[in-house]
């Protein structure tokens, strides 16, 4: 039989939208010694609006936005989802693409008129050994923003930074957790700015950044080589073998069902303060029965 106090509490969290699917995973959440975030859509809000189209060939500013508006209206990742907006608000025709491919964790990548069109990370440019020195772009990475490239037959076309949103939310989850003497990081495919200024807008402790998809779980191995008891917290389909690998994977947001599946727990309502109040509530529940 469930002891009173651990039915009473989890059908009260469930109330709350705290669904706990693995009950053992709840009771070990008072002993986390570190929560790791995903950044986009978790700790920020998921949203890129464009700030600035830098062309870096012989297209304007509206051509490098129409060349990357077609393959990203293919995409559903963030930053896909702002530069086809960005193309839309300024009334920009999209050309047809072929042979449309994701680069899960560096971008994506077409056909468009007979040449090769990609849009990439900054890592993968530095990966590919393609430099890139422009006092603009530089500038716009300084203040956090997230850079993407153009390349159109691997040679710069121009560059799209975007920014996103701390979710106002987020401190305030960061702040209860390390009340609770937890440690918070973050784990992001975005590159080091731009997790250093998410970082140290929330205090956090740590982070990881340019972290490929495929990487998100080494990431949490190694935390828990070093004797930690380790949280992931996130919503991606690229965030489930993480959260499948830390000692408790919180799943947040109506999420992927693949993020939903690889959880012990899932907060229904996307708010990161339900970190903070699942991890009180395993504490206060556990506290009672010894
Ligand atoms: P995260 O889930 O942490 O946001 P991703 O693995 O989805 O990270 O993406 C990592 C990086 O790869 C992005 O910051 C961006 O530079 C690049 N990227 C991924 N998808 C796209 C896309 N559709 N368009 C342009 N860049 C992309
Ligand atoms: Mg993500």
């Amino acid at each position: 039989a469930i002891p009173l106090v651990i039915a009473v509490s989890t059908s009260k969290a469930a109330r709350n939208g705290l669904l706990i699917r693995d009950r053992a995973a709840f009771e070990r959440a008072r002993n986390t010694d570190v929560f790791v975030f995903d950044k986009t859509g978790t700790l920020t809000e998921g949203r890129f609006g464009v700030s600035d189209v830098v062309p870096l060939g012989d297209r304007d500013e509206n051509e490098v936005l129409a060349l990357a508006a077609a393959l990203e209206s293919r995409s559903e990742h963030p930053i896909a989802v702002g530069i086809t907006e960005a193309a839309a608000e300024r009334d920009i025709a999209l050309s047809e693409t072929s042979d449309f491919e994701n680069l899960p964790g560096e971008g994506v990548q077409a056909q468009v008129d007979g040449a090769s069109v990609r849009i990439v990370s900054p890592g993968y440019l530095e990966r590919e050994g393609i430099a890139i020195d422009d006092d603009r772009i530089e500038r716009l990475a300084e203040q956090g923003k997230t850079v993407v490239f153009v390349l159109v037959d691997n040679q710069p076309a121009g560059a799209i930074a975007l920014s996103d949103i701390v979710r106002e939310v987020s401190r305030e989850a960061v702040d209860r957790l390390r009340a609770m003497g937890m440690q918070c990081m973050m784990l992001t495919g975005d590159s080091q700015p731009v997790a250093k200024a998410v970082a140290d807008e929330l205090g956090l402790d740590d982070f990881f950044a340019e972290v490929m998809p495929d990487q998100k779980a080494t990431r949490i191995r190694e935390l828990k080589e070093k004797g930690l008891s380790v949280a992931m917290v996130g919503d991606g389909v690229n965030d489930a073998p993480a959260l499948t690998e830390a000692d408790l994977g919180i799943a947040i947001g109506a999420g992927t069902d693949v993020a939903v599946e690889s959880a012990d727990i899932v907060l229904v309502n996307s708010d990161p303060r339900d970190v903070a109040t699942v991890t009180e509530l395993s504490a206060a529940t556990y506290r009672k029965m010894i």
